[in-house]
Protein backbone atom coordinates (compact mmCIF):
# COMPACT_ATOMS: atom_id res chain seq x y z
CA UNK A 1 0.00 0.00 0.00
CA UNK A 2 1.13 3.64 -0.63
CA UNK A 3 -0.68 6.28 0.50
CA UNK A 4 0.60 8.01 -2.97
CA UNK A 5 -1.58 5.45 -5.06
CA UNK A 6 -5.03 6.31 -5.43
CA UNK A 7 -6.49 3.09 -6.13
CA UNK A 8 -4.32 1.76 -2.72
CA UNK A 9 -6.25 4.49 -0.90
CA UNK A 10 -9.82 3.54 -2.22
CA UNK A 11 -8.86 -0.30 -1.77
CA UNK A 12 -8.30 0.58 1.58
CA UNK A 13 -11.07 2.71 2.07
CA UNK A 14 -9.22 6.38 2.56
CA UNK A 15 -10.49 7.88 -0.97
CA UNK A 16 -14.42 7.95 -1.52
CA UNK A 17 -15.31 5.11 -4.76
CA UNK A 18 -18.92 3.57 -5.75
CA UNK A 19 -17.90 -0.05 -4.67
CA UNK A 20 -19.41 -2.53 -7.04
CA UNK A 21 -17.89 -5.86 -5.71
CA UNK A 22 -15.47 -6.22 -2.94
CA UNK A 23 -13.50 -9.30 -1.89
CA UNK A 24 -10.50 -10.70 -0.16
CA UNK A 25 -8.25 -9.92 -3.27
CA UNK A 26 -10.26 -7.60 -5.23
CA UNK A 27 -12.34 -4.50 -5.78
CA UNK A 28 -14.58 -3.54 -8.27
CA UNK A 29 -16.16 -0.04 -8.31
CA UNK A 30 -17.85 2.68 -11.09
CA UNK A 31 -15.23 4.71 -13.37
CA UNK A 32 -15.72 8.41 -12.26
CA UNK A 33 -15.31 9.33 -16.15
CA UNK A 34 -17.64 6.51 -17.38
CA UNK A 35 -16.52 6.14 -21.79
CA UNK A 36 -19.75 3.98 -21.65
CA UNK A 37 -22.96 3.29 -19.99
CA UNK A 38 -20.86 0.39 -17.87
CA UNK A 39 -17.77 1.55 -17.06
CA UNK A 40 -16.66 -0.43 -14.17
CA UNK A 41 -13.01 -0.88 -12.96
CA UNK A 42 -11.45 -4.18 -11.62
CA UNK A 43 -8.77 -3.67 -9.21
CA UNK A 44 -6.58 -6.32 -7.01
CA UNK A 45 -6.06 -5.35 -3.30
CA UNK A 46 -2.35 -5.38 -3.61
CA UNK A 47 -0.22 -3.00 -5.43
CA UNK A 48 0.96 -3.76 -8.81
CA UNK A 49 2.43 -0.73 -10.99
CA UNK A 50 1.68 -2.06 -14.38
CA UNK A 51 0.95 -5.12 -16.01
CA UNK A 52 4.58 -5.72 -16.97
CA UNK A 53 5.28 -6.19 -13.01
CA UNK A 54 3.18 -9.10 -13.15
CA UNK A 55 4.65 -12.40 -11.83
CA UNK A 56 3.82 -15.90 -12.99
CA UNK A 57 2.19 -16.23 -9.49
CA UNK A 58 -0.13 -13.33 -10.00
CA UNK A 59 -1.48 -15.86 -12.41
CA UNK A 60 -4.43 -16.48 -10.38
CA UNK A 61 -5.29 -13.32 -9.21
CA UNK A 62 -5.41 -11.99 -12.98
CA UNK A 63 -8.01 -14.85 -13.78
CA UNK A 64 -9.79 -13.41 -11.04
CA UNK A 65 -10.06 -10.20 -12.24
CA UNK A 66 -11.18 -11.22 -15.33
CA UNK A 67 -13.92 -13.53 -14.37
CA UNK A 68 -15.24 -11.01 -11.63
CA UNK A 69 -15.66 -8.72 -14.44
CA UNK A 70 -17.19 -11.66 -16.56
CA UNK A 71 -19.49 -11.96 -13.53
CA UNK A 72 -20.42 -8.05 -13.15
CA UNK A 73 -20.68 -7.76 -17.14
CA UNK A 74 -23.73 -10.36 -16.73
CA UNK A 75 -24.94 -8.96 -13.61
CA UNK A 76 -25.69 -5.85 -15.45
CA UNK A 77 -26.89 -7.65 -18.91
CA UNK A 78 -24.32 -7.12 -21.29
CA UNK A 79 -22.87 -10.32 -20.91
CA UNK A 80 -25.16 -11.55 -24.48
CA UNK A 81 -25.10 -7.80 -26.16
CA UNK A 82 -21.25 -7.94 -26.19
CA UNK A 83 -18.98 -5.91 -23.69
CA UNK A 84 -15.06 -4.92 -23.44
CA UNK A 85 -12.46 -5.82 -21.18
CA UNK A 86 -8.92 -3.44 -21.17
CA UNK A 87 -5.96 -3.12 -19.40
CA UNK A 88 -3.98 -0.09 -20.26
CA UNK A 89 0.06 -0.26 -19.99
CA UNK A 90 1.96 2.93 -19.50
CA UNK A 91 1.36 6.55 -20.77
CA UNK A 92 1.72 5.12 -24.30
CA UNK A 93 -1.85 3.25 -24.36
CA UNK A 94 -3.53 5.59 -21.63
CA UNK A 95 -2.54 4.43 -18.24
CA UNK A 96 -3.01 7.34 -15.90
CA UNK A 97 -3.42 5.38 -12.74
CA UNK A 98 -0.38 3.29 -12.00
CA UNK A 99 -2.00 0.31 -9.96
CA UNK A 100 -3.41 -2.29 -12.79
CA UNK A 101 -6.99 -2.71 -13.02
CA UNK A 102 -9.22 -3.96 -15.65
CA UNK A 103 -11.44 -1.80 -17.42
CA UNK A 104 -15.01 -3.37 -17.89
CA UNK A 105 -16.98 -1.37 -20.74
CA UNK A 106 -20.68 -2.12 -22.17
CA UNK A 107 -23.77 -1.01 -22.86
CA UNK A 108 -22.87 0.69 -26.10
CA UNK A 109 -21.53 -0.27 -29.59
CA UNK A 110 -17.68 -0.68 -29.22
CA UNK A 111 -15.86 0.51 -32.48
CA UNK A 112 -12.40 -1.33 -33.55
CA UNK A 113 -9.73 -0.81 -33.50
CA UNK A 114 -9.99 0.91 -30.20
CA UNK A 115 -8.57 4.56 -30.41
P1 LIG B 1 -6.23 4.24 -16.97
O1 LIG B 1 -6.24 5.55 -17.74
O2 LIG B 1 -6.28 3.01 -17.78
O3 LIG B 1 -5.09 4.24 -15.97
O4 LIG B 1 -7.58 4.22 -16.14
C1 LIG B 1 -7.76 4.99 -14.99
C2 LIG B 1 -9.23 5.15 -14.83
O5 LIG B 1 -9.49 5.54 -13.50
C3 LIG B 1 -9.84 6.22 -15.75
O6 LIG B 1 -10.86 5.64 -16.54
C4 LIG B 1 -10.38 7.25 -14.76
O7 LIG B 1 -11.60 7.83 -15.18
C5 LIG B 1 -10.56 6.42 -13.51
N1 LIG B 1 -10.50 7.16 -12.26
C6 LIG B 1 -9.62 8.11 -11.89
N2 LIG B 1 -9.86 8.54 -10.65
C7 LIG B 1 -10.93 7.83 -10.20
C8 LIG B 1 -11.68 7.79 -8.97
N3 LIG B 1 -11.37 8.60 -7.95
N4 LIG B 1 -12.71 6.94 -8.87
C9 LIG B 1 -13.04 6.14 -9.91
N5 LIG B 1 -12.38 6.11 -11.08
C10 LIG B 1 -11.34 6.94 -11.23
ZN1 LIG C 1 -1.63 1.18 -5.49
Amino acid sequence: MTDSCLFCRIVEGKAHARIVHEDERLVAIEDINPQAPLHVLVIPRRHVATLNELAAEDDGLVGEMIRRAAAIARARGVDQSGYRTVFNCNRGAGQSVFHIHLHLLGGRRLGWPPG
